[in-house]
This record gives structure tokens, sequence and C-alpha cells, in this order.
């Protein structure tokens, strides 16, 4: 494991193990990906030109079931990125009890350049390369960073072509009208949702004496800003890749989606906007944002935002991770000595899998629910794993990132386990001796 994303993101292992009774084999499986696959995805440009964009897709863990993950369409995707995403599904699927291993894939780009049709080609290309690795049985991609339910939706179709069947439970997160689950755009921020209410619960917070900031305003940023205000919390900033804006007095999430949704920045809401003269208002970059003193900070945009380098600047007293890895291994000894506690991104933003879960069962059984009955089951799911791992962090006075861990190490290790350990094949078998 010579990578540096991957490498810390398993550092973790290291500090769990200590509260696991796994054997060793169980921890060597997991420190590697089990299949890496690099593929060129030729693209027919819209003025006639051919380009090439290096793609990826990691297969982690499968002893717990089909791997799971998303796929992301970002400048900065590498094979590096795409394991260490990949690890942290696996761990996440174990947390929530998911019958799913861990995965992840990725196109090296900015989307943004590409028209709506090269954007298709892409994403067919992309399925076109990668068939014979994916499958509803196999493993199960789905959107994350700059990928959404209509880049689904042709992923499905084009693997239901090559296959000559129509195939639904090959993706999750696809239009509803193709197979989508009720409730899978909203997940993430809905489960992060459910775990904030019952740890603020248990911490004996009031809403509307908490003060929140979001970095990121995005799928996951702008819906978990969108929920925490209505449900009574002051949303004191938020911000997007341009920066952000700050009303020690609580900002009106509803205004500032309502511009974002015209396609405007965040800062532009404040600029330009009639918002302005509702509360008084800064301007503040993101690493302001980071620093505030608030009760809650919620990082929801990409990972590495809190490192070595800022962590002593942090000042909330909670940080929800609903991004994936925003707090680096460093940051979090630092931030573990300032006695700020961590909700990790394996927990936090689950519900994101979690419904697409239910999306694949949904279309396997050809059965499908409710946006009550999903929700139902979302906040079930949530609040026993969060209460679960609750316990393990005050049974073993561990932060809750390590008790996430070894919560899901626990059921990783058994399941590897029954495949065979040392002792099972080296000690005489008592029945057939
Ligand atoms: P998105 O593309 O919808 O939104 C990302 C947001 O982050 C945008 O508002 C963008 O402007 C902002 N951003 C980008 N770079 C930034 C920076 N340097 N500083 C501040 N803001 C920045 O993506 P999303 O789906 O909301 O995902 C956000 C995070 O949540 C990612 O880490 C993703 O892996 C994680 N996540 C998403 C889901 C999901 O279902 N959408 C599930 C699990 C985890």
């Amino acid at each position: 494991m010579s990578s540096s994303l991957l490498a810390d993101a398993s550092k973790i292992l290291a500090k769990a193990m200590k509260y696991v009774s796994i054997s060793e084999d169980a921890i060597e499986y997991l420190k590697y990906p089990q299949a890496s696959l690099a593929v060129s995805i030729p693209v027919r440009m819209d003025d006639g030109s051919l380009k090439i964009f290096p793609g990826y897709r990691v297969r982690y863990d499968d002893t717990r079931g089909p791997t799971k993950g998303g796929v992301r369409f970002h400048p900065n995707v590498t094979m590096d990125e795409v394991q260490s995403l990949a690890f942290w599904m696996t761990f996440k699927c174990a947390v929530l009890n998911l019958p799913f291993g861990g995965a992840k894939g990725g196109i090296t780009l900015n989307p943004k350049t590409l028209s709506r049709m090269e954007l298709e080609r892409l994403s067919r290309g992309y399925v076109n390369a990668i068939a014979d690795f994916i499958g509803p049985d196999i493993d199960i991609p789905a959107p994350d960073v700059y990928t959404n339910a209509m880049i689904m939706g042709w992923m499905m179709d084009q693997y239901s072509i090559i296959r000559r069947q129509i195939c639904p439970a090959v993706v999750t997160g696809k239009p509803i009208t193709m197979g989508g689950s009720l409730g899978r755009e909203a997940a993430t921020a809905m489960g992060a949702f459910f775990t904030i209410e019952d740890i603020m619960a248990k911490l004996d917070r009031k809403p509307a004496e908490t003060t929140v900031a979001v970095q990121g305003f995005g799928n996951a940023g702008a819906i978990i800003a969108e929920l925490l205000f209505k449900a009574g919390y002051k949303i004191v900033a938020v911000s997007d890749s341009q920066g952000g804006i700050y009303a020690p007095a609580g900002l009106d999430i509803p205004s500032i989606r309502q511009y974002k949704l015209s396609s405007k920045g965040i800062k532009a809401v404040y600029c330009e906007g009639s918002v302005c003269s509702i509360v008084e208002h800064e301007v503040l970059t993101n690493q302001e944002l980071l620093a505030l003193d608030v009760d809650i900070l919620v990082p929801a945009a990409i990972e590495n935002q809190i490192t070595a380098y800022n962590a002593d600047d942090i000042k909330a007293k909670y940080i929800f991770e609903v991004a994936n890895g925003p707090v680096s291994s460093d940051a979090d000894t630092i931030l573990e000595a300032k006695n700020i506690e961590v909700f990790p991104d394996i927990l936090v933003n689950a519900g994101g899998v979690t419904v697409s879960y239910f999306e694949w069962v949904q279309n396997r059984s050809g059965l499908y629910w409710s946006l009550q009955e999903v929700n139902q089951r979302l906040r079930l799911k949530m609040v026993e794993e969060t209460d679960r791992i609750w316990q393990i962090a005050q049974e073993h006075s561990i932060p809750m990132r390590t008790a996430a861990y070894v919560h899901a190490l626990n059921r990783l290790g058994e399941a590897i386990d029954a495949k065979g350990t040392r002792d099972y094949y080296t000690n005489p078998d008592p029945h057939h001796g």
C-alpha cells in the first residue's frame, strides 16, 4: 500500500484493531483492494474530434455481498482516490449492515466542459469499458460528485443494451421512471439528519440553541442545511466552491436554495438578491467558514478540507462528516486533543447507500415503496446503527470514528473468518478428526 490517500484512509484500522477480536488474516485482507480496473474511454466530441478519458472502477472487498459505490466525474480523480473511496464504501456498507461490499468508480475530467450529448457518450462509453466488471450480483454503481440520476439512467440503459435484457438493479440512483427509488435524491442528507437528531437528543441539545455551518451546497449540503433549518436549527453559514456567507442571526436556507437552483453561486444570493436585505451578513471564504465558532460544523463538499494545517483553527463543538473524508487522519488527532467530537462519514453519510440498497431491493422484487416507507426504513437503520456506535464509543472511551470502524470491522471480520482462519486450517477438526 504505497498510495497516500488509501494509506491515510486505512491508518484507522490500526486504531480500531485494539478493540476487536477478529483474525489477523481478516485485517490483512482489508488492507488491499480486491480488484482495480483502469480503462481508457474514447469519446467522439461534438466537433468531430476524438478524446480519450481515463476511467477507473475498484471493487475493494466483496465478502459481505456484491460491491457498491458511486461514480465520480472530477478533474482530480486518480486510481489512488478511487481506491480510498472504495475502502470507505466497504466499511460504510458494513456499518449499516447492508449485504454489500465496497466499490467506487470515476472518470478524470471537468464535466462542466462537456455538452450534454458528449456527457451521454462518455457515460455510455464508461459502461462499455467496465461492463464485465459490474452487474446486479457483482458490482452496482451509483451517483457521486458531479454525476446524477440522468447519468445513472444512461448507464443502466447501456448495460441493458449490452446484456440484451432490462437490468434496472445494475445501477442505483436512477430516475424514478427508470426504476429509481423515491427518496434517493435526498437520502444522504436525510440519513445525516436522522443521525444528528439522535445525537443531539442524547446530548440534550435544543435545535433553537444550536448553531450550524455547512460547507458545500450541492445535493448533500443544500438538503441537510434545509432539513436542519426546518427542524429549527440556526444555520449561520453556508458555502460553495466560490465562497460562503455568514449571518450570526441565521440564514434563510429555502431562499438560498431557490437562488442556487437558478444556477447562481451562493455569493450572488447576497450580492444581488433580495435576501440581502433580510439579514445582516458577511461574505467569507471556505477556510473562514471552517473556523467559525459554531456548535455543529457540517463539511459537505469534498475530502481533505480539515487537515493538520487548519485543525488548530477549528472551534466547532461537533463535526458531522457529510462529505467523504473531509477530515484527514492527522487532523483527527488534533481535533481529539481539542475535545471536538467528529461523527464519521461512514455513519453520517450512509443514508445514500442505504436508500440505494432499498432501490436495488425494489428493482429485484418488482414491488415499489412509498416515500414514507423509504424514509421510515432509513430512519430505523440510521438510528439503530448510530446508537450501537455510540454505545461502543462509551464502552471503550474512544472517538466515534474509531467506534464506527470497530463496529464495521466486527461484521467484516466475522464474514471473512467464516471462510476459514489460520486456526481452522492448522487445528484438527473435532468432528472429522
Ligand atoms: P455535489 O456535486 O452535488 O456538491 C458539491 C458541493 O461542494 C457544491 O456546492 C460545490 O460547489 C461544493 N464544493 C466543491 N469544492 C469545494 C470547496 N473546495 N470548498 C467548498 N465547497 C466546495 O456533490 P454531493 O453529491 O453533494 O457530494 C458532496 C460530498 O458528499 C462528497 O464528498 C460526496 O462523496 C459525499 N456524498 C454524497 C452522497 C450523495 O448521495 N450525493 C452520498 C455519500 C457521500
